[in-house]
């Protein structure tokens, strides 16, 4: 069952607790460190100033502005987000448990010296970078990854060899990157709430005058806190006009730079970078060749597409005229990647356990490891008949 984002009572109250629980904290400081923790208060807005920031925010926008956004991403598959769960589950624990993993301990202590407020301020714009990137970010401008550029020549690689790999009939696949500081640029920050609210000029400005303002503290890393871009996108328009007054726009694969930290933070820089991008480059193989269809039905058919992208991942990963990454790593990842899952998709079926997904991807292996000709590609027409008749024991076990 998913959980509609509501700021409600229940938060409002629970914000003073959590506010009450952060201040002795502050209190006990090591001396060394109180100078910069006092540095780091005096360039931080208090919590009063982000709660009347967050007054002023929500003033502007629509009343519908919830349901709004709600549509926009179920139109386009973005409604499960890890992003989302991990700060809803740092203002209310007792209602998201994520397992605990160290890729879900480190976002949520990235996030645990915000107040409730600024959690709430989170939310009102943490889909806005993906939508920025979706609608507005292209490749005739030049891409950088990751917030310094750390992840552009790998990600370049890689899309290049994903290309020639799958050697799809797709006309055009963009690479786009995906920047949290898109928050603290006012424009940008108005343009993508425009697109997803429906503001007027004037509204838009001042929306992103705000965005701005709230974001440019450091306990935001001024609009670079990995939480702004823990997610990665995979698009096909289908010949829709998604945002209105953006046209019909060429499909994109959006990475996002939060999602790459995490998995890097934890050990997994050499593989996760290739590994995201290979499986939503999947998603752009099942694009091509009209493969999201099939007669499954709600969560048993997105389980089936995104069960797929893991097997199209990982063999391409593995396969010797791919990644040629070894099984090891790419299971490694898979692991961290997978129970990931378990906080961000309450409905298991959704997107497969974390046993399914392995199991996927160790079949997706096999298929590279263990063909007769180490050098021939196993293209999507003929991949996916293979994978539908393998999808019954994949999903066996867990199928409950
Ligand atoms: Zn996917």
């Amino acid at each position: 069952v998913k959980k509609p984002v509501l700021l409600t009572a229940a938060m409002v109250t629970a914000a003073l607790a959590f506010s009450l629980t952060v201040v002795p904290a502050q209190a006990q400081v090591a001396p060394e460190a109180t100078s910069r923790a006092q540095a780091t208060a005096a360039a931080n807005l208090t919590p009063e100033q982000n709660a009347a920031l967050l007054k002023q925010i929500k003033d502007l926008l629509p009343a519908d502005y919830q349901s709004r956004s709600q549509a926009l991403e179920q139109k386009l598959g973005l409604d499960d987000s890890a992003a989302r769960n991990l700060v809803q589950q740092a203002i209310n624990p007792g209602d998201y448990q994520c397992a605990t993993t160290p890729l879900i301990d480190w976002v949520t202590a990235s996030l645990k010296d915000m107040s409730i407020n600024d959690l709430l301020n989170v939310l009102v714009v943490l889909q806005l970078p993906t939508y920025y990137s979706l609608a507005y970010e292209s490749d005739s401008t030049p891409q950088t990854f990751g917030v310094n550029g750390e992840y552009s020549t790998t990600l370049e690689h890689t899309f290049k060899d994903l290309k020639r790999f799958w050697n799809l009939p797709t006309p055009e696949i963009q690479l786009v990157a995906m920047h949290g500081s898109i928050l603290t640029d006012p424009v940008k920050a108005g343009e993508a709430a425009q697109v997803v609210y429906g503001l007027t000029d004037e509204q838009a400005a001042a929306f992103g005058e705000l965005s701005a303002e709230i974001f440019d503290q450091p306990q935001f890393d001024f609009g670079n806190h990995p939480i702004f871009t823990f997610n990665s996108v995979s698009y096909a328009s289908g010949g829709k006009e998604d945002f209105p007054g953006r046209g019909v726009l060429p499909n994109k694969i959006v990475m996002g730079d939060g999602v790459m930290d995490g998995l890097k933070a934890v050990g997994l820089g050499d593989v996760a970078p290739q590994a995201i991008l290979a499986h939503e480059f999947g998603h752009q193989v099942q694009y091509a060749y009209g493969q999201m269809d099939s007669d499954l039905t709600g969560p048993e058919a997105s389980r089936r597409t995104e069960l797929m992208a893991d097997a199209y991942s990982a063999y391409f990963l593995t396969h010797p005229q791919g990644g040629h990454l070894l099984w090891k790593r790419v299971a490694d990842f898979e692991t961290a990647f997978s129970d990931l899952g378990d906080c961000a998709f309450s409905d298991p079926g959704h997107h497969g356990t974390p046993n399914q997904r392995m199991r996927a991807a160790e079949w997706g292996y096999h298929l590279a490891n263990d063909a007769q000709q180490q050098g021939h590609i196993i293209h999507g027409p003929e991949f996916v008949k293979l994978f539908d008749a393998a999808l019954p024991s994949i999903v066996a076990p867990d199928a409950g």
